[in-house]
C-alpha cells in the first residue's frame, strides 16, 4: 500500500525518518524468501576458496590471509549516543578499493571467473582457483569482457579485480562520476565510456553495449543476486567482530545498523545477512540523500512489480554523495528486504558534508559523503526518538549502534581536503 505521507515528504525533498512497522515474525519472512541462508553461506565459502588467489593478486591481503574485511572501531562519542555503544564498521578502509564495492563487485567478478573457468575446463569443481593465475588460464579469461555501469565506486572495484584476473573491462559512467575516478580506472587499463545522463542511463547504455558483444558478462547493479550475496557475507564478519568485542545482541541489547543506500544491493545484502544472524534483535536503518531517495520511494510506493524512479515524483537526481546518486532502486533488492528494513532515513547534502568534517576531526576517519551519511543517520534517529514516541516500533532499551562507513579512504588528498575545508 502506498504511504502518501512519506511520498509527499520526499517529493518536497524533506529529510525524513520513517520507521516501518513490522507485520510478521522475521523467521516467517526469511523462510518465504527465494534466497536462503545457504546462499549466503555458499558465498562465504566461495570467498574462502578464492583467498589464496586474492593474496597472490593483491599482496596487501597477505596480512589478512586473503580475506577482504575491515575493522570494527569503537567510537567514543558521548555526544552522539545518549546511551549504549557506537561502532564504525570501517568499509571505507577495505583493502584495495577503499569502499564497500570490494565486497559485492569483487564477488561477482570472482564468481564469473569461476564459472567461465569451469565451463572451459580450466578449473575442476572444488579445486583451488589459484590455478587461474597460470598463463594458459589468464589467456582464456582475456577473451572475456566484464561490462558495468557505475557512478564510480562499482566501476573502480569491478575494473580493478577484472584486470587483475586478466579480463577485458569496460566501465560506463554517468555525468555524476568524479573525474579522478575515471582517470584512475584508465590508468589501470580499464576502458571508460562516459555518458551525459544519469546513473540509470549509464547502466542502460552498458547493458545495451554488453548485449551486442560475445563473451561478455554484464554486471547489472540494478538487478544482481551475485552482488547482493557478495555483500551479505559482511554480516558474518560483523557477527564475529561483535562477539570478539564482547557485545551482546539480544532483546535487552538490540543492534542498530546504519547502511547508506544507493540501488540497495549493499545495504540489502547486509540486511538479509544481519536478519539471518541476529533475527528480530537487529534494526537495519537505510540512509539516503534527499536528492536521490530511490529505495525509500520504492518501499513507500508499495509497488513490487516495477521500479518507481524518483523522476516520477518530479525529482532529478542531485547529491554530492555520488555513491548514493541513484534514481531507481534495484527491484530485486527492494523486494527481498521490504519487510526486513526497520527505518528509512533521508538527509540533505549539508548534513552529510558536516559529518565528513566531524568524522575526520572527532574520530580521525576519512570518509566520503556517502559514508558519513551513516553517522548523520545515527544522530537523526537519536533526535527523532527523543522527539516522538516510537515504542510501538523500536526498542527503548540501551542499544548498540553500528555506522557502516562505506567508502572514502582512497579519495585523493586534494579532493578530501576540499571536503573538510
Ligand atoms: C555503492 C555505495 C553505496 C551503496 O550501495 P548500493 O548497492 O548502491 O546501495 C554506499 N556507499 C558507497 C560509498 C558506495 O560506493
Amino acid at each position: 500500500m502506498r504511504n502518501m505521507q512519506v511520498v509527499s515528504d520526499i517529493e518536497r525533498r524533506q529529510p525524513i525518518v520513517w520507521p516501518l512497522l513490522p507485520h510478521r515474525h522475521v523467521e516467517r519472512i526469511l523462510a518465504e524468501l527465494s534466497v536462503k541462508r545457504s546462499d549466503m553461506e555458499d558465498a562465504h565459502d566461495r570467498w574462502t576458496r578464492f583467498s589464496r588467489l586474492l593474496m597472490h593478486l593483491f599482496p596487501e591481503l597477505l596480512s589478512s590471509r586473503g580475506q577482504i574485511d575491515s575493522p570494527l572501531l569503537p567510537i567514543n562519542s558521548p555526544d552522539l549516543a545518549t546511551s549504549g555503544y557506537i561502532f564504525a564498521k570501517c568499509d571505507h578502509d577495505l583493502p584495495i578499493t577503499g569502499c564497500i564495492k570490494a565486497r559485492g563487485g569483487f564477488y561477482e567478478v570472482l564468481l564469473t571467473a569461476e564459472q567461465i573457468a569451469l565451463q572451459n575446463g580450466i578449473l575442476d569443481p572444488g579445486a583451488d582457483p589459484i590455478c587461474l593465475t597460470e598463463p594458459e588460464a589468464r589467456k582464456a579469461l582475456s577473451r572475456y569482457r566484464i561490462v558495468v555501469g557505475s557512478t564510480g565506486n562499482l566501476g573502480y572495484s569491478v575494473g580493478l579485480i577484472a584486470k587483475a584476473l586478466g579480463f577485458m573491462a569496460e566501465v560506463h559512467m554517468s555525468a555524476d562520476a568524479k573525474g579522478w575516478k575515471k582517470k584512475r580506472l584508465r590508468e589501470h587499463g580499464v576502458t571508460v565510456i562516459e555518458h551525459a545522463g544519469d546513473y540509470s542511463e549509464a547502466v542502460a547504455n552498458a547493458r545495451r553495449a554488453a548485449q551486442k558483444q560475445l563473451h561478455t558478462h554484464f554486471i547489472d547493479d540494478e538487478n544482481s543476486l551475485a552482488l547482493f550475496l557478495g555483500y551479505s557475507v559482511g554480516a558474518l564478519d560483523l557477527e564475529r567482530q561483535l562477539k570478539q568485542a564482547g557485545v551482546e545482541v539480544s532483546a535487552r541489547r538490540p543492534l542498530f545498523v546504519y547502511l547508506p543506500c544507493g540501488v540497495g544491493g549493499a545495504p540489502g545484502g547486509l540486511t538479509f545477512g544481519l536478519r539471518h544472524v541476529f533475527g528480530e534483535h537487529v534494526y537495519p536503518v537505510f540512509v539516503e540523500p534527499t536528492g536521490a531517495p530511490c529505495m525509500t520511494l520504492q518501499l513507500a510506493s508499495g509497488e513490487v512489480d516495477r521500479v518507481v524512479p524518483v523522476s516520477e515524483i518530479g525529482l532529478s537526481v542531485s547529491t554530492s554523495a555520488d555513491g548514493l546518486a541513484v534514481g531507481g532502486a534495484s527491484l530485486l533488492a527492494a523486494n527481498l528486504i521490504q519487510e526486513l528494513v526497520s527505518v528509512c532515513v533521508t538527509l540533505d547534502d549539508t548534513t552529510m558534508k558536516q559529518w565528513v568534517v566531524r568524522a575526520w576531526r572527532e574520530y580521525g576517519l576519512r570518509l566520503e559523503p556517502s559514508a558519513a551519511a551513516a553517522f548523520a543517520a545515527v544522530e537523526k534517529l537519536r533526535d527523532f526518538r527523543s522527539a516522538y514516541d516510537t515504542s510501538d516500533v523500536l526498542p527503548s532499551t540501551e542499544a548498540t549502534h553500528v555506522a557502516w562507513t562505506t567508502g572514502g579512504s582512497l579519495l585523493p588528498d586534494d579532493v578530501f581536503l576540499k571536503e573538510i575545508a
